[in-house]
């Protein structure tokens, strides 16, 4: 069995786990996002105990990163973190940190890539060349496999900053996306509901019309996905989403906007074209470990 190390760095946690696979997980443990100074080296110290600790040589070391996220190749600072709004992380350069340190291969991608492909090594997505994760909690962004491959393109796709069709006889809500307002992150995320609504997304009650809004997005947002990456599966994650019922309405929602424009087997099975994860909140985690089988 060879085993790797996986880091998904989010903005508040960091879970750092060793493991070959779901059914191989040594080790998880998740330590506060603080300083850049502070807790890549102990991130490094971890990594070392745990070879000692499990008696096994780790074989890389996989990178889930909240972005953006410098994924370049050829660029000088390939594996950094760019334009964060959390200063103390821009433009560090985790993926040769850890490199210089634990002298292992590393390999780094979005959280949200990530995710994608542990759900389509191991997950919802098994067995298909095109489909997308879409994560909706705090932020909203989705990792989009084309043609068996994550896209990356100029940067990474930042699939939550486009722009919705607003009805304003439904929702005057301007949105909280300071760069865009009215994108889908800026009216569907869980702090936009909050603002919106001026209570926490999951205090809202079943019967509170920010469902059936929600849905009505969401649905936008797959309708968008569908007619331009022309996605197998869409997953849809996040807390958000572990709303009970929303992902029925987001199906309707979805078939409603989309409006029987497209036509495929796979949209009328919508049941199994609309789909929760299969790997729940290992899905991050996992999703740096499969980043070394790409
Ligand atoms: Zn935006």
């Amino acid at each position: 069995m060879i085993y790797f190390g996986g880091i998904e760095g989010g903005g508040t946690k960091t879970k750092c786990i060793v493991a070959a696979d779901p059914d191989h997980i040594l080790d998880i443990k998740t330590f506060p996002t603080t300083n850049p100074a502070s807790l890549l080296p102990a991130l490094v110290d971890y990594f070392f105990q745990a070879e000692s600790r499990f008696q096994v040589p780790l074989s890389g070391l996989g990178l889930a990163y909240f972005g953006p996220l410098d994924l370049d190749p050829h660029s000088k600072t390939f594996g950094a973190i760019t334009t964060t709004p959390k200063l103390e992380w821009q433009n560090v350069p985790v993926r040769d940190y850890f490199q210089d340190h634990l002298h292992i291969p590393v390999s780094i991608d979005t959280d949200v890539n990530a995710a994608a492909n542990a759900e389509r090594l191991w997950g919802a997505a098994r067995g298909l060349s095109d489909f997308a994760y879409i994560t909706i909690g705090t932020g909203i962004g989705a990792g989009i496999f084309v043609n068996g491959k994550p896209i990356h393109g100029m940067v990474h796709p930042e699939f939550g900053h486009f722009l919705l069709r607003q009805d304003s006889t439904l929702d005057l809500f301007p949105g909280v996306c300071p760069y865009h307002q009215g994108c889908l992150e800026g009216l569907a995320s869980g702090p936009s509901m909050a603002a919106r609504w001026k209570a926490s997304a999951n205090s809202l009650p079943d019967d509170h019309p920010a469902w059936d809004l929600e849905a009505s997005y969401l649905g936008q947002a797959i309708h968008a996905l569908t007619v331009i990456c022309s996605p197998q599966r869409v997953i849809l994650g996040g807390g958000v989403m572990d709303h009970p019922g929303l992902i029925e309405l987001v199906r309707v929602k979805s078939l409603s906007s989309i409006n029987n424009y497209v036509k495929s087997p796979l949209l009328e099975n919508i049941d199994s074209f609309i789909v929760k994860p299969e790997l729940g909140d290992k899905a991050g985690s996992l999703g740096a470990i499969s980043l070394m089988y790409q």
